[in-house]
């Protein structure tokens, strides 16, 4: 449930509200927003029966949250998330995020080539994996801490944040060491024990909706992670499976539009891995501007016949740069920047 405070309530009144939650054996969220402050109680809303908070000087209502997902409902929070990744960098901001770079990290003279190149178009943050969830067990599955080694020095070189996958809890102290952004890969969407562990961080979050997921699933995957105490999540719609098999998935543009009535958090199109075609990616990375998106993952190698994974739905790094300039007006005619 969430108690909604009147906006002349006093911070004694607030502390008291939250004592008395807490006394009662709940979770209490504070969402402050611009006009007043929300609670958002977690727990067996039952005991509230037996003593309703509406009483409490400052309240001005109690409402139940009917969805399943409560801290990362619009309910809960009517203001979009922002969330700072470093250097000055906000997600869900005006400013639209170009997150790109490689499938895979593959050596580290390759990997800062490529920062560079898309750094020069507008990028500001580097993709690349280093834990890599291939499907088959004979494809190459990442250099590990090696490839986290690169990107900090791609960082170092360029300034580019870096973000990059989180397979195993055993690893989360390792990444988060290297990583600005933790990415949970579509295939670990519902890997509940590796969402509580990013929860316990306060590192941004990437949470990929699995490739069979709804949304409604994705919002109870990334409630895992606020429950624990990081609201600093993005969502990223990567594509869901359907009959059309063409693409390797089916971009689902209206989750973007969903996702944003249903949540406060932030929403990124990965058109790479929805399309697995080259040739497609730019329309649909221009689609998902148009339809509201915070920002993009998009796969850049400049010798997609070389590459260690994906090379098919990788950019060249010029198609990159053309792409980013076509998206700039984009972007400028949906109210926002790239
Ligand atoms: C990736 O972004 O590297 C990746 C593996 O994507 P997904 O989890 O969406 O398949
Ligand atoms: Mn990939």
């Amino acid at each position: 449930m969430i108690i909604v405070l009147r906006p002349d309530a006093s911070k004694k009144q607030i502390d008291h509200i939250i004592e008395r939650v807490k006394k009662l054996g709940l979770k209490p969220w504070v969402s402050k927003g611009a006009e007043r402050t929300i609670i958002g109680v977690i727990g067996d809303e039952e005991v509230l029966r037996i003593q309703p908070l509406e009483v409490f000087p400052g309240v001005e209502k109690v409402m139940p949250i009917l969805t399943p997902y409560k801290l990362v409902s619009r309910d809960f929070k009517k203001e979009d998330s922002r969330i700072e990744v470093g250097r000055g960098l906000v997600v869900g901001s005006e400013q639209i995020i170009v997150m790109a770079g490689p499938c895979s990290v593959e050596n580290e003279k390759l990997l800062v080539e490529i920062a560079g190149r898309v750094k020069e178009a507008g990028a500001t943050v580097l993709r690349g994996g280093a834990f890599k969830p291939r499907s088959s067990p004979y494809s190459f599955q990442g250099l590990g801490e090696e490839g986290l080694k690169y990107l900090a020095r791609a960082k170092k070189e360029t300034g580019l944040l870096i973000v990059t996958e989180l397979m195993d809890t055993r690893d989360m102290a390792l990444v988060e060491k290297y990583a600005d952004i933790i990415q949970i890969g579509a295939r670990n969407m519902q890997n509940f024990n590796l969402l509580k562990v990013v929860g316990r961080s306060k590192k941004p979050v990437l949470l990929k909706r699995g490739m069979s997921s709804t949304i409604k699933e994705l919002l109870m995957s990334a409630e895992y992670i606020l429950s624990e105490g990081n609201f600093n999540v993005m969502l990223c719609e990567r594509g869901i499976r359907t009959f059309e098999d063409y693409t390797r998935f089916t971009l689902d543009i209206s989750a973007v539009a969903a996702i944003k009535a249903l949540s406060h958090l932030p929403v990124i199109v990965d058109p790479s891995h929805a399309t697995g075609k080259w040739g497609l990616v730019a329309s649909c990375a221009k689609a998902a501007v148009a339809a509201g998106c915070d920002g993009l993952l998009i796969e850049v190698h400049p010798n997609p016949e070389e590459a260690l994974s994906d090379g098919a739905q990788s950019l060249l790094p010029e198609n990159f740069k053309t792409l980013m300039q076509d998206l700039k007006k984009i972007a400028r005619a949906a109210g926002r920047k790239i």
